[in-house]
This record gives structure tokens, C-alpha cells and sequence, in this order.
């Protein structure tokens, strides 16, 4: 049965599969961080101020790499997982999961040889953390973030941002609300100028969450104690103050363990004239209980918004995965299903952006109703059908004998000659078709949310369209131009039966003087007006029945065409294809694909932590 202590537990191991999938308190995430919800111990302080010190005396062990300049460059993640007593203890590491470390020294190494490996040996710093679990009976259930010590200058070798990049990283640790800040200051330095109370104080100026740790008790000048600090009159924070007296640098090079160590600072506190009332309230022993007490409040407090924020985010990220695209099929039956399901669905989009539902088809129908009415207007049949232009076509027709009654090769000619002006508006028809057609061709790829994560995909479907309607264009045309054709080769007979016969009148052929000249101009000119308003009715009657079998022939070959017919070419090709050539047309998007992967891990961290807490059974 899982008790408080599993709690510790369970946010170790939520924070272990964080770090897995990267996230982790102060990286620079773009999504809001499951790391940053979860509660953590921040160890902070400055150089030499003993952080080192005061973590190895809270696990018992040395374990931590020493020397001059700035040796913790990752932060540490370090995990204390209370055994049975006579276990023996070990620590593992995250990146190494199967490898027990039992001797501490290599621990040691481990950490320094991790920390180079992802910042090089150029002394950079690195927000990606070490993770370190230590199983032991001495310890208690205890998570605490080692971070680099706050400094004043860059040493040799290291870039002079790396004071303020070292600033920086602890800032966004210690900044989130959920840390736990462990602040340590040396007992010999005057209080006012601790770096770690300065940071603590900037985040945290209430004192809510900030634990003041005093090391270096037993080097404080003699007669002089630090009373001021630790009863909180120095500076005032919610917790209790804590002193501690570590191993001086003497009791480190004559290899004094921690065991011994501990039993020394008990003494001193025990003994101390200045601190022997606080003795029980004082030490690393009871700073570890504190704060795992503490800890396991703070989490305890803290899980159901833990929960619901797991929950928000999960289905967040489903939607998500959602919008992105489920990841492709890898054989190529499962390939083709998929690329015929995107193209149905863009068909479904193009065919709504016809029949209605989506706008666009109405330009159709404008086309018909305005561009071709107005072009037909506009033909020239005034030009055409001119006095001038009848006297010169009908001469022409009649060769070296005048027509002596209605010029049928005049006519014939006149009214083939205008028919051939409606060549132009019905190719237009098809053209100015053709152009809507492939405006929604563009659109409803734009449009179609399934086919957006595949570039490929979508440049192949727009070819296959677009060529298609090349086709149907093609026919569109020849089919108008056949109907302006047809219209030329049979005239309707009826509609010049019906006409009046011209009466022949010769006029006064007897007084050939100049009047009987203008009689006879007056006469021609009025014979070719009447050709001339003749073959214009007669081109009129066509224009109309043109206005309305062009759209139809339009309609027919182009739109409903494309309506029934856009990819049918292509489906026929496709189903050829083989596997590669399949997998090239599902082609993703790199960035498209990379942001369904961060989401994928997203969502699998999230799931993991949900069943990490589904896992355990709350006692209470
Ligand atoms: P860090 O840089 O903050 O990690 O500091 P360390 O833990 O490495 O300590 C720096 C030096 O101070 C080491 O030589 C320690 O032995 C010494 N030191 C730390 N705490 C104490 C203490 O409470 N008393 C004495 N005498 N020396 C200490
Ligand atoms: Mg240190």
C-alpha cells in the first residue's frame, strides 16, 4: 500500500520521464512545463558557501566533484530514496538506468565525465540536468536540484557571460512558484551580503518558500555567535533558520566520513554554549527531515492540480494530434488507402465549392449571365454589316454578272463572315471557365485541412487537376466552336422565307439622264441596307440562341466534367505506382512532422504521469 513517502517517489519518477522527453525546469521550453508544476527542492548559494557540503551530508556520502572554479555546471537532480536499514546503499543515474554505482567515488566520476559530455571540457554551463537517485538506509525521501554556485567572475577559460548565464539558469529554477528554495549562506560572511538571501529575497520576498541555511558555524570569529540569524532576526523567513557544521576542508583531507561527520556536528550543537537550546532544531539530520516533511506537504497539497493540469494538457494534445495528422501507414496498401482518402476529401471539398456550400461555384453562372452576353454585344457587326462593307461583299459574291434578284452568295457570304465573329466569345466561355475551375482546384487544396502536413501530396493532386482540366478545356472548345460551326453550315431557311420579297422596281428606265443615276443609287443603297438589317436579324437570332447553348456546352464538357471525372486519370495512375513512390507522395512536411513528434512525446509524458498518480492509492 502506497504511503506519504510514495509521494516523493512519484514525483521523482514523474520528473525522470520529464527529463526523458525534455522537459525540464529551466530550459527554455515552449510549452507550458509538467516540470514546472511539480514541486522540487532548488539548493542555491554561493561559491564555496558549502552546498556541496551540506548535500552530501544530508545523503550521507561523498559523492560530489570537488575543486577550485565552477564544478557544478548541469544542474543535479538528486533523488534520496529511503531504504530498509542494513541495505546496502548505491546510486543509479537517469542516463545510465541499468548500471548500479556502490562505490561512491565513481558516482563522483560519473558526474564529472555526464557534465562534460554535454557542455564539452570548454567549462560551459548546460540547463539540461544530471539525474542521480541514491537508495540508501540513511537517508530520507528527499528530492534537491544541485545548481552552480552563484559567482563574481569567470575563471580562466570560461566565457565572461557565463557569470550571468550561471545567474540566469538558477533565476529560472528558483523563480517558479513551486520551488522550494534552499538557500545557504556561510555563517563567516556577513549575512547582508549572501548571495543566495539576495536571489531568494528577488523571488521570494515574502519568505514562503525560501529555507535558510547557515554553514560555517564553527568558523565564525571567537565571541561572536549567530544567534541574530538563526532566531530570525537577521532576516526574517516563514521557516526556521537552520545551522550546520560541515566537514572543514582539514576533516576532508583526512578522509573523515560522513557517518563520523554527522556525529561530530551533533556534538558540537549538543555542546555549543551559543546554540545548545537549539540543538534538536539544528544539523543536516534534521535539515533532511524538514524539509522531506516539508516536501511531502507541499506535494500532497499540490497533487490535485497536478492532476488537472495532466488532464487539461492530455486532451490539449489530443486535439492537437488531431489537427496535426495521426503518424502514416508504412506498407504500401495502407499508402494507397491513405492518398485516395485525402484525395476524396479534397473532392468533396472541390465538389461543394460548385454545387454551393462553399462560394466560388457563382462565378460560374457569371461567366454565362454577364462575360459572354457582354461579349457577344460587343462583336462588330455594325462595322460588318456597313453599307460599305454589304456593297463589297455582295460585288464581290456576284463576280463580273450583278445579282438580279436577292444575292444568295451575298447573303451566304455576308452572314458566314458575322457568324465567324462568335468564334471568339464562345472560346472565351470555355477559357474564363476553365480559369474558375482552377481557382477552385487551388482553393480547396488550400482548404483541405487532411492533405496541409503533406506538400508532396498536394503539388501532385493540383498537377492531376490542373491537367484534367486542361482536357476538359480542350473539349469545351472544340464543342463551342462546333456549335458556331454547325450555326454556319445550315442556315435556317424559314427565317429568309419569311422575310418581304423585294418588288423590283427598274425605275424610269426610259429617262436615262442624270435623276435615273441617283434613282439607281438611291435604289442600291437601299437594297443593301435592307441585305444589311436582313443578314443583322438573322446574325441576332444566332447570337441569342448562342447565349444559350454555349453555357451548355460548357457545362457539360468542363464543370460537370470536373464534377464527376477531376482525378479519375490520376487514380488510374496511382494505383500503378509502387511502394516508394507512394511513401514519396505522403512526403511530410519537416516541420510539420517534427512538431507532431514533439507532441506525440508530449502527450506520452503526460500519460505516464497520469498513470503514475492513477498508480498510486492514497492513503490519508
Ligand atoms: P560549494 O562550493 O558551495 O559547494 O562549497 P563546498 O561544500 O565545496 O565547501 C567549500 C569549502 O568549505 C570546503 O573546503 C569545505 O570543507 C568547507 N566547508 C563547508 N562547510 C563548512 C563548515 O560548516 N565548516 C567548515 N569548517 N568548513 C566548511
Ligand atoms: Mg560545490
Amino acid at each position: 500500500m502506497a504511503t506519504m513517502e510514495s509521494l516523493i517517489g512519484l514525483v521523482n519518477r514523474i520528473q525522470r520521464a520529464c527529463t526523458a522527453l525534455g522537459d525540464y525546469g529551466g530550459g527554455d521550453n515552449a510549452f507550458s512545463s509538467l516540470w514546472d508544476a511539480l514541486p522540487t527542492v532548488a539548493v542555491v548559494g554561493g561559491q564555496s558557501s558549502g552546498k556541496s557540503s551540506v548535500l552530501e551530508s544530508i545523503v550521507g556520502r561523498d559523492f560530489l566533484p570537488r575543486g577550485s572554479g565552477i564544478v557544478t555546471r548541469r544542474p543535479l537532480v538528486l533523488q534520496l530514496q529511503r531504504t530498509e536499514d542494513g541495505q546496502q546503499d548505491y546510486a543509479e543515474f537517469g542516463h545510465l538506468p541499468r548500471r548500479r554505482f556502490t562505490d561512491f567515488a565513481m558516482v563522483r566520476k560519473e558526474i564529472q565525465d555526464e557534465t562534460d559530455r554535454i557542455t564539452g571540457k570548454t567549462k560551459q554551463i548546460s540547463p539540461v540536468p544530471i539525474h542521480l537517485s541514491i537508495y540508501s538506509p540513511y537517508v530520507v525521501n528527499l528530492t534537491l536540484i544541485d545548481l552552480p554556485g552563484l559567482t563574481k567572475v569567470a575563471v580562466e577559460g570560461q566565457p565572461e557571460s557565463v557569470v550571468e548565464d550561471i545567474e540566469n539558469m538558477v533565476r529560472s529554477y528558483v523563480e517558479k512558484p513551486n520551488c522550494i528554495i534552499l538557500a545557504i549562506s556561510p555563517a563567516n560572511q556577513d549575512i547582508a551580503t549572501s548571495d543566495a538571501i539576495k536571489l531568494a529575497r528577488e523571488v521570494d520576498a515574502a519568505g514562503e518558500r525560501t529555507f535558510g541555511v547557515l554553514t560555517k558555524l564553527d568558523l565564525m570569529d571567537k565571541g561572536t555567535n549567530a544567534l541574530d540569524v538563526l532566531e530570525g532576526r537577521s532576516y526574517r523567513l516563514q521557516q526556521p533558520w537552520v545551522g550546520i557544521v560541515n566537514r572543514s576542508q582539514a576533516d576532508i583531507n583526512k578522509n573523515v566520513d560522513m557517518i563520523a561527520a554527522r556525529r561530530k556536528e551533533r556534538e558540537y550543537f549538543a555542546t555549543s554554549p551559543d546554540y545548545g537550546h537549539l540543538a534538536s532544531k539544528m544539523g543536516s539530520e534534521y535539515l533532511a527531515r524538514l524539509l522531506s516533511k516539508h516536501l511531502e506537504s507541499v506535494i500532497k497539497a499540490r497533487i490535485p492540480s497536478i492532476t488537472s493540469l495532466i488532464n487539461k494538457s492530455i486532451e490539449e494534445l489530443e486535439s492537437e494530434m488531431d489537427l496535426l495528422g495521426r503518424p502514416i501507414a508504412v506498407d504500401a496498401g495502407a499508402q494507397l488507402y491513405t492518398i485516395l482518402e485525402l484525395c476524396r476529401a479534397f473532392d468533396k471539398i472541390f465538389k461543394e465549392h460548385l454545387d454551393g456550400g462553399r462560394p466560388g461555384g457563382d462565378q460560374i453562372y457569371g461567366v454565362f449571365d454577364n462575360k459572354l452576353p457582354a461579349a457577344l454585344k460587343k462583336l462588330p457587326f455594325d462595322r460588318h454589316l456597313s453599307i460599305q462593307n454589304v456593297r463589297k461583299v455582295v460585288s464581290e459574291a456576284d463576280g463580273y454578272q450583278p445579282h438580279l434578284i436577292a444575292p444568295e452568295q451575298g447573303y451566304r457570304r455576308l452572314i458566314e463572315g458575322a457568324l465567324n465573329y462568335f468564334r471568339g466569345p464562345a472560346e472565351a466561355s470555355a477559357d474564363a471557365v476553365h480559369f474558375v475551375l482552377k481557382e477552385l482546384v487551388r482553393r480547396s487544396i488550400a482548404e483541405c485541412q487532411e492533405l496541409k502536413r503533406f506538400p508532396s501530396l498536394q503539388s501532385t493532386i493540383a498537377g492531376a487537376a490542373n491537367e484534367a482540366l486542361e482536357r476538359f478545356r480542350e473539349n469545351g472548345k472544340k464543342t463551342v466552336i462546333r456549335l458556331v460551326d454547325m450555326e454556319s453550315s445550315y442556315l435556317t431557311v424559314d427565317f429568309f422565307r419569311r422575310l418581304p420579297q423585294e418588288v423590283e422596281k427598274a425605275g424610269n428606265v426610259a429617262g436615262a439622264n442624270a435623276a435615273a443615276t441617283t434613282n439607281v443609287d438611291r435604289y442600291a443603297e437601299g437594297h443593301f441596307r435592307r441585305i444589311g438589317s436582313n443578314v443583322s436579324s438573322y446574325v441576332n437570332m444566332v447570337s441569342e440562341t448562342l447565349k444559350n447553348t454555349i453555357p451548355k456546352a460548357v457545362v457539360y464538357c468542363q464543370v460537370r466534367e470536373a464534377k464527376l471525372s477531376l482525378l479519375n486519370h490520376f487514380y488510374t495512375q496511382i494505383g500503378k505506382k509502387e511502394g516508394k513512390q507512394l511513401s514519396e507522395l505522403l512526403d511530410e512536411d519537416p516541420a510539420l512532422m517534427e512538431k507532431r513528434q514533439q507532441c506525440a512525446k508530449r502527450l506520452e509524458l503526460y500519460k505516464k504521469a497520469r498513470d503514475e498518480i492513477d498508480s498510486v492509492s492514497w492513503a490519508r
